[in-house]
């Protein structure tokens, strides 16, 4: 028998997981680690609230879970409560897939203001993540900037404009539902430091914004290039930027009747937020586009922001132990494999890209090359301890453990705590979480 530990239980970790069942059967156990007592990582707290089509996804994630081959062993983090080389002793191979939980820095004067806040804290306050819960940002401002032209600027933006009966379905955290829905925001300005041919939105989810019930995008036709360079882009990149072209076309939100204007603002890249203590100004460059990056022009302006939003991408979390690319991140990985019998996949692979659809070949990769690890023997002779190595380690740690049977409780618990129109009321805390365990837990 052979014995997989899986760290993260995000996409990656379960198509992992799933990819593992599959090559090996019943020759493999398989446990995946998560710190928090509850599965599925960004499915669950960043993927946006309002698409649950998204979501239903982890019913997938579900029916491996489910198998005799792999378990779920929540509320533990390795590399606090259990070192790498501990598991390493217990596992014939390590999978990291612990995603890309940090913001990229915005490195600019004045980002240390108040209500200025990188994606990961934002999305995790109304997606509910407990490290974020209490964020509480001041959204009664008129202005709110999104740094970023990427998919979760889309997600912030459309989150931000949101009336209260377009959260339907949504599993938005109250809290959040209840401070949008008093919010003064009636401008929300997209930031992009290039332009509209080099924008990272997928054309499903920028045509969102056309049909927003209070909202308008805006687009300047002024920063559309010709028409007939689009034809040189790639096809989902072309979608985009029609999208785009028709925004340019569809007129202001005073002439649609809506409260609220997104305004695309192109070849500014953040150079200073200005505030005596919250965040009142954001001051830009001007930038042209040289070999397709963006070079500042010198020219500068202000534009107002009562709220700051940056949404320009993530990084992983170093490990102790474990050999880290400062520079790109994530850790430094040839093809996935960090260390002999130490991998890492998805986000912690390769940076923050791609869809979640994206992790599965990722997840299938790499349990090609343990099953070569395994052939060529860098692996050992297989003797390792494996679960029941784990839950002594566990046990003389006293590390309180959260199995799939357990999160199967804060589920239900979550579901029957919903709001008439939505699916769950997530808990926003870690010990609510576990009080919903009860006292009759199995040992
Ligand atoms: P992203 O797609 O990489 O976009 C990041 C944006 O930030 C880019 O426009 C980038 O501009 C800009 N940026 C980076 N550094 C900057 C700086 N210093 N100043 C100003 N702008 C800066 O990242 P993301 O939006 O965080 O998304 C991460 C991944 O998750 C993506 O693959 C995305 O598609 C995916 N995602 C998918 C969905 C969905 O499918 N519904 C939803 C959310 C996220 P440059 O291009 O100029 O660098």
């Amino acid at each position: 028998m052979r014995h997989l530990a899986i760290i993260g239980s995000g996409p990656s970790g379960y198509y992992t997981a799933e990819a593992a069942q599959k090559a090996f059967g019943e020759d493999i156990r398989v446990d995946i680690f998560d710190r928090m007592p509850v599965p599925y990582g960004l499915i669950r707290s960043g993927v946006a609230p309002d698409h649950q089509s998204i979501k239903g996804v982890s019913r997938r994630y579900e029916k491996v879970a489910l198998s005799e081959t792999v378990r779920f062993v929540g509320n533990v983090a390795i590399g606090r409560d259990i070192s790498v080389a501990e598991l390493a002793d217990l596992y014939d191979g390590l999978v990291f897939a612990t995603g890309a939980p940090h913001d990229r820095e915005l490195s600019i004067p004045g980002a240390d203001l108040s209500n200025v806040f990188g994606s990961a804290g934002f999305v995790g306050w109304y997606n509910g993540h407990p490290e974020f819960s209490k964020l509480a940002p001041d959204l009664t401002g008129s202005t709110a900037v999104v740094i970023g032209m990427g998919n979760v600027a889309l997600d912030v933006a459309r989150i931000l404009s949101k009336s209260r009966e377009e959260f339907a379905d949504s599993d938005i955290v109250s809290h959040a539902l209840d401070q949008l829905g008093s919010a003064g925001i009636e401008r929300i300005i997209l930031l992009g430091r290039r332009g509209p041919h080099q924008i990272m939105m997928t054309p499903k989810e920028l045509g969102e914004l056309g049909n927003l019930a209070r909202a308008m995008p805006l687009v300047d036709a002024a920063d559309l290039p010709p028409a007939d360079d689009d034809a040189l882009l790639e096809p989902g990149l072309r979608k985009s930027v029609t999208i785009l072209r028709q925004f340019a076309e569809a007129g202001t939100s005073a002439q649609n009747g809506k409260p609220i204007t997104i305004e695309f603002v192109f070849f500014a890249q953040p150079h200073a937020l200005h505030g005596t203590d919250k965040v009142e100004e954001i001051e830009v460059e001007r930038t042209v586009i040289e070999r397709g990056r963006a070079v500042g022009t010198g020219e500068f302006l202000r534009l107002p922001a009562d709220l700051v939003v940056s949404c320009i991408g993530y990084r992983s979390s170093p490990i102790p132990g474990l050999p880290f690319d400062e520079r790109a991140g994530r850790f430094a990985n040839d093809e996935g494999r960090i260390l002999p019998g130490i991998y890492c996949v998805g986000w912690a692979r390769r940076g923050p890209t791609g869809t979640i659809g994206t992790n599965r070949p990722d997840g299938y990769a790499i349990v090609e090359k343990i099953a070569e690890d395994l052939a060529s023997g860098t692996l050992g002779p297989g003797s390792k301890q494996g679960r029941a190595g784990f839950d002594a380690l566990a046990k003389s740690k006293g590390l309180d453990l959260v199995t799939f049977r357990d999160w199967k409780k804060i589920e239900q618990a979550e579901e029957e705590a919903a709001r008439e129109d939505a699916p769950r009321e997530k808990f926003v805390d870690l010990a609510a979480m576990m009080q919903a365990l009860g006292d009759d837990r199995e040992p």
